[in-house]
Formats: C-alpha cells, sequence, structure tokens
C-alpha cells in the first residue's frame, strides 16, 4: 500500500496504468466499520482504491470541533492495508492550502436547508476540498455514505454542473447494534450519552413506521420524532426534518417519498443521522 502525502506522487500511480479503473473514498480518518464499508464497495467495483485521510479545516465554523476532532492515523493505516487499499493520500494543511489559496467552490439552493441552515460554511468546504480531491485522484468513481445524506446530494449536484468525469456511488449507513449511525465523533459522546444517542434512529424509525402506517402528514411525522428525542433529558435537537429527497424542502403532505433527518446535540457533539424513503417507482 502506497501511503503519500504528496500530489504528484498520487498522480504518478494513478497514471501509471491509465486503462485501470480507480475507485476513491475520501475521509477524514479515524475510521470505522461505515468507512470500510465505502472501502469494501470501492474494492469490489474497481481495480484500484485510493483512499484520502484529511480532516479539512474549511469545512469546519470557527466555533466548531476541528481542533478536537479525533485522529489515529496508525491505526487508520493498518486498518486499510488490512482492507486492500493500494494508495492513501495523507497531505497536510499547507499542500491543501497553500498561503496564496484563493478558491472557493459553492453551490446555492441545495446548501441552504438543513446542514446549511445550521453550518452556512460547511458545504463551501466539502465541495471545495471535494474538488480538489478530484482532481488530484481523478478516480472512475467516488463512494460518500448516507449517513452524510446532504452531502450526497450536493455533490451530485456538483458533479453535474461542473461535469466531472467521475461516477459517484452512495453506500448505506453502517450502524451499531442499537441502531446508532457509526461516526467519528462517537468516540466524544459519554457513556450516558451514548446510551442516550440512539434515540435518533429510534425516532426516525418511528417516523418511518408512522408512514407506512399510513401518516402523511409531514407536521405530524416531525412531531412525533421531535417528542421522542426531546424525552431524553441529555439530546438537544439542532433540526428535525420531514423533507423532499430531491429538493430537500419541508414536505406538508407526503405523497411519494421523503427524507427524515435530524441533528442533535449531546454535550458539546453533534450527531446526525436520517432515513430515506424513496418515492417508489412506476412499474408499467
Ligand atoms: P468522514 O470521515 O466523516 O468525512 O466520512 C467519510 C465518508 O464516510 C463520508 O462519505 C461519510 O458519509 C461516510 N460515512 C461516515 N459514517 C458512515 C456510516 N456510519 N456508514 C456509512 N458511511 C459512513
Amino acid at each position: 500500500m502506497i501511503v503519500t502525502d504528496k500530489i504528484d506522487e498520487v498522480r504518478q500511480h494513478r497514471w501509471a496504468d491509465p486503462g485501470l479503473t480507480w475507485g476513491f473514498v475520501p475521509t477524514m480518518g479515524y475510521l470505522h466499520e461505515g468507512h470500510l464499508s465505502l472501502v469494501q464497495l470501492a474494492l469490489a467495483g474497481n481495480e484500484r482504491t485510493a483512499v484520502s485521510i484529511y480532516v479539512n479545516p474549511t469545512q469546519f465554523a470557527p466555533s466548531e470541533d476541528l481542533s478536537s476532532y479525533p485522529r489515529n492515523l496508525v491505526g487508520d493505516l493498518a486498518m486499510l492495508e488490512t482492507a486492500g487499499v493500494d494508495l492513501v493520500f495523507t497531505p497536510s494543511d499547507a499542500i491543501m492550502y497553500p498561503p496564496d489559496f484563493q478558491t472557493t467552490v459553492s453551490l446555492s439552493r441545495i446548501t441552504q436547508p438543513l446542514e446549511g441552515s445550521s453550518r452556512p460554511t460547511h458545504f463551501a468546504g466539502v465541495a471545495t476540498i471535494v474538488t480538489k480531491l478530484f482532481n488530484i485522484v481523478q478516480p472512475s468513481r467516488a463512494y460518500f455514505g448516507q449517513k452524510d445524506v446532504q452531502q450526497t446530494v450536493v455533490l451530485r449536484q456538483m458533479v453535474r454542473d461542473l461535469n466531472f468525469n467521475v461516477e459517484i456511488v452512495i453506500g448505506s449507513t453502517s450502524r451499531e447494534p442499537d441502531g446508532l449511525a457509526m461516526s467519528s465523533r462517537n468516540a466524544r459522546l459519554s457513556e450516558t450519552d451514548r446510551a442516550a444517542a440512539a434515540v435518533l434512529y429510534r425516532a426516525l424509525s418511528a417516523a418511518k413506521a408512522a408512514y407506512e402506517a399510513g401518516e402523511q402528514s409531514g407536521s405530524a411525522l416531525r412531531k412525533l420524532i421531535v417528542d421522542m428525542i426531546t424525552a431524553v433529558p441529555q439530546a438537544k435537537i439542532d433540526y428535525v426534518s420531514v423533507a423532499d429527497p430531491n429538493t430537500l424542502e419541508e414536505l406538508d403532505v407526503i405523497a411519494d417519498g421523503m427524507l427524515l433527518s435530524t441533528a442533535v446535540f449531546f454535550g458539546k457533539t453533534r450527531l446526525i443521522d436520517n432515513i430515506l424513503i424513496e418515492a417508489t417507482e412506476d412499474t408499467e
């Protein structure tokens, strides 16, 4: 496994045999089974697989947890080596954002609701770093997790808008046995908050069940989720959303397909989760 922080070296390996397909999994490290499930998809779908490990400062607001974001490069590299990854790119801030750096990639409407309403600068940071990583690695396919659902919608839009020659593949959310979505940030939860955090998936699942039992009111589903989460004293809701899966606009009435999503603070740790109910396909 090649491990490098040099852009030239990535390009040299990437293009050593231009006929090979490359899968690419961008990460911020502190890897868990959720990341590895994306790595497995990349390994299965491509002849070569690259992973990046980079905690991108521009997607964190000054008030957020950049300095305390968990890191474990040695452990991450061991996991990726065992998995059979070909190349790991571990750039420094100096390489990614040299002093004269001036360019930002930003999207408009799709970045405004949900995560964007609480984290207004987040997606410009994500779009900019993913653009840079795509230009450095030039993968055939890139793999992202459903867990960060708005990120998947934003990046698909960016790839369409800017004509990136890369296929975006979305992997399902890996969960702990109690349903909590795996996240590097879970490591920062206290024991009681960790146990309490299972309420996110429980509440989203209850709303899904209510919808399947016939509830079509967006506000009723939102209230159900809010009530379940607020019943847990440690949980402080940032948002609860029942939205159109494509536009991310809030729905009054669920006709066909919806995205249930939430962001909740446990102490200083902000967790997100979602359940996507896709529109039923017309089989005629
Ligand atoms: P991060 O390191 O948090 O930036 O995540 C890197 C990639 O892994 C992103 O595409 C995430 O959506 C994805 N990811 C994070 N958590 C999970 C999970 N529990 N299941 C599947 N994918 C995940």
